[in-house]
C-alpha cells in the first residue's frame, strides 16, 4: 500500500539562536528611537476604538499618514456609532491617502456597524470577536489586544516576519507561521514588547531595503538571511 507522502514542515524556530538576548539588546536600543505612531496613540489614550481604527489605517500605509488621517477620521467619527453613521465618501475624504483608501473607508463603516450591533459599540477584548469583525485580520487583531487592553498577544507584521527571518532566529515563509512559531517557543511575557520594538528597529535601522548594518547594535548575532545589499 503506498504511504501518504510526508507533510513538510512549514517553518521551524532554531534554537541555537539567542532571541531573548537579541530582544533584550533591541528593547534597550530602541528608547532612542521614535515609537511607532500606534504605540503612541495607545500611550497617549488607550482608547480601544480609537488604536483598533488606527491599526486599520496602518495596514500598508507609513506612520507618517497614518497619524494624520487618524487624527481626521476621529474629528469626523469619534466613535463606533458616528463612524457606522458616516457614509462612505466621507470617511474615504478623510483618510486619504492612507493605503486602499476606499476598501478601508467601506470596511471602517461597516466595522462602525458590526460593533454597534454585536457588542453594543465597545470593542471586544477577545481574538476570536476581533477577528470577525469586517477588515479585522490577525495582526490587526492582536495588535488591538496588546495595545489596547494589555493582553498577551503577537502582533505580526511586515517588519516582525522580514527582521527574525533576516537575524536567523527563525526560518518561516509567511507571517502567521512566524507568529505561531513565536508563540509556541518564547514566554509570554515577552510576546507584547516584540511588536513595538521590531517595528521601530525596522524603521530606523532594519529597513526593508538596504538595512544599515554597520549601525545596527545587533550586528554580531545577525546571519543576514537574505541580505544581499546594506549600509
Ligand atoms: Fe538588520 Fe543588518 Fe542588523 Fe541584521 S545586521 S538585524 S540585517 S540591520
Amino acid at each position: 500500500m503506498a504511504r501518504a507522502p510526508a507533510t513538510a514542515p512549514r517553518g521551524h524556530y532554531r534554537h541555537g539562536f539567542p532571541l531573548r538576548e537579541v530582544l533584550a539588546q533591541l528593547t534597550h536600543a530602541a528608547r532612542a528611537w521614535p515609537a511607532p505612531a500606534l504605540e503612541r496613540v495607545a500611550a497617549q489614550c488607550g482608547d480601544p476604538f480609537q488604536v483598533l481604527v488606527g491599526t486599520v489605517l496602518s495596514l500598508r500605509t507609513r506612520d507618517e499618514t497614518t497619524r494624520p488621517a487618524l487624527e481626521r477620521l476621529l474629528a469626523l467619527a469619534p466613535t463606533a456609532r458616528t463612524l457606522a453613521a458616516r457614509d462612505e465618501d466621507s470617511i474615504a475624504a478623510a483618510i486619504r491617502p492612507v493605503a486602499f483608501f476606499r476598501v478601508k473607508a467601506r470596511n471602517l463603516r461597516a466595522l462602525g456597524q458590526a460593533l454597534c450591533a454585536e457588542h453594543g459599540g465597545r470593542v471586544p477584548a477577545s481574538l476570536e470577536a476581533l477577528l470577525a469583525l469586517p477588515g479585522v485580520g490577525r495582526k490587526t487583531a492582536n495588535l488591538t489586544l496588546g495595545l489596547a487592553f494589555g493582553e498577551p498577544a503577537v502582533c505580526v507584521d511586515v517588519h516582525v516576519h522580514r527582521i527574525l527571518n533576516r537575524l536567523g532566529a527563525l526560518d518561516s515563509p509567511d507571517p502567521a507561521t512566524t507568529e505561531a512559531l513565536l508563540r509556541r517557543h518564547l514566554p509570554r511575557r515577552l510576546w507584547l514588547g516584540i511588536n513595538p520594538v521590531l517595528v521601530a528597529f525596522g524603521q530606523t535601522l532594519c529597513a526593508p531595503r538596504s538595512p544599515h548594518c554597520s549601525r545596527c547594535p545587533v550586528a554580531d548575532r545577525c546571519r543576514r538571511e537574505g541580505v544581499d545589499r546594506s549600509r
